[in-house]
Formats: C-alpha cells, sequence, structure tokens
C-alpha cells in the first residue's frame, strides 16, 4: 500500500566486487532496521532442501549442469519479498546479476516504492590487498584478517588454536579472474541503473562505520532516488 503516509519502503539493491564489504553492510542494516537481508543463492538452496515446487524444477536444470533460468528465481525471489518481514524494506544481496533480471526487478518494484541502489567501490590494489590477507583456521573455520582482524598469535586461531589457513579461493590469480567476470556481468547494469538515475556509488576505501553512514544519509527521504 504505497502512500505519502506510509513509511518508505527501503528496497536496497548492493552492487560491488568481493572485498568491497557488502555482507558487512548488510549485516548493519539488518542490526539497525531490521531489514532482511535476501540472497537468491540462499533462496535457492532452501527451495531444495524443502523440497518445494520451485525447488525440484530449479533442481532439474541443475542436474543437468544448466542455470536455473530467470523466470524461476523470479518467482522464489518476489514470493520472498512478499512475506511481512520485508515489509519495511530488504537488502538484496547476488541480485540482479544481469540486465534481465534488473529490468524485471525494476517491473516489479514499479508501483511499489524507488529502490536505493548502492554501488560499493574499490580499486583492484586494494581488493587485492584486502583479499588475499583473508585467513581461516582450518579447524573451526572462523575467519581473521591479517590487517584488520589478526589473531593473537600470528598463524593460530584464538578459539581454538587450530592452524590458520588462506582460503583457496583468495589467491590472487583466483581474485583476479573473479574480479574480470564481475566487471564484465556487471557493466550493464551499472549503465543500466545510471539511465534510471538511481545509482549511488560509495568509495569503500573508509572503515565501515564511514561507509554505513553514508548509506544512512543516502536512506533519508530526500536524499534516496532524487
Ligand atoms: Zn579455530
Amino acid at each position: 500500500m504505497p502512500g505519502p503516509h506510509n513509511p518508505p519502503l527501503h528496497a536496497l539493491i548492493f552492487l560491488g566486487p568481493p572485498g568491497t564489504g557488502k555482507g558487512t553492510q548488510a549485516k548493519l542494516l539488518h542490526q539497525q532496521f531490521h531489514l532482511p537481508h535476501v540472497s537468491t543463492g540462499d533462496l535457492l538452496r532452501e527451495h531444495i532442501q524443502q523440497s518445494s515446487e520451485l525447488g525440484k524444477l530449479a533442481k532439474t536444470y541443475m542436474n543437468q549442469g544448466q542455470l536455473v533460468p530467470d523466470p524461476l528465481i523470479l518467482k522464489m525471489l518476489f514470493e520472498r519479498l512478499s512475506k511481512s518481514d520485508c515489509s519495511k524494506g530488504y537488502v538484496l544481496d547476488g541480485f540482479p546479476r544481469t540486465l534481465p533480471q534488473a529490468r524485471a526487478l525494476q517491473d516489479y518494484l514499479k508501483d511499489k516504492t524507488i529502490p536505493l541502489v548502492i554501488n560499493l567501490s574499490l580499486s583492484k590494489k586494494k581488493i587485492l590487498e584486502r583479499l588475499t590477507k583473508r585467513v581461516v583456521c582450518s579447524q573451526c573455520g572462523t575467519p581473521y584478517h591479517l590487517l584488520y582482524a589478526p589473531p593473537r598469535v600470528a598463524g593460530v586461531c584464538n578459539q581454538c588454536q587450530g592452524p590458520l589457513v588462506h582460503r583457496e579461493d583468495d589467491t590472487k590469480a583466483v581474485i583476479l579472474k573473479r574480479l574480470q567476470v564481475y566487471q564484465e556481468q556487471t557493466e550493464p547494469l551499472i549503465e543500466f541503473y545510471t539511465s534510471q538515475r538511481l545509482l549511488h556509488t560509495l568509495d569503500c576505501r573508509g572503515d565501515k562505520q564511514a561507509i554505513f553512514r553514508e548509506i544512512l544519509t543516502l536512506m533519508t527521504p530526500n536524499n534516496a532516488g532524487q
């Protein structure tokens, strides 16, 4: 029920390569506003786990090594967004990834709200610095960062004294490949949201609280959506 007397529906869409802290910002938004963090990857896993009709259908594609088609993903997503916990808003993660997905989402949101599209931006050099310094406990999985959240004793887990190792997908070559794929995939989305005057680019060199404050400023009605 959109209308002038209703509080704004905060639909946040995050774009940004790995290493820019999308997950961290989503967590902060959840703590402050109770906005659910909606990830299409998680939704897909849930549907498959629960063997829902959509989950069973999705599985037939995955079993043949095919991508789950957009209409199915969209159905799962819009069903999730219509639940009561999303009534004040939500943060979308991992969606949209393609131009057709972005268009379908705009169609869906059209008479509900103007989404806030935040493009988290960081130089390749900084991304590499952040991601290659992530380590994880090989026994209990506790994550550390050699610069921002180092363990008390080098190479040793604070929790269980297990040895810390680099995650396999955090090697330089793998990260550069992921960044390239991300850029190719996302370029059309950046153009699309720019042409809709919805894109806000935030520089992510600062700490997470500074970035969060900038997001809060964008969320106030006078700034959001322009
Ligand atoms: Zn541990």
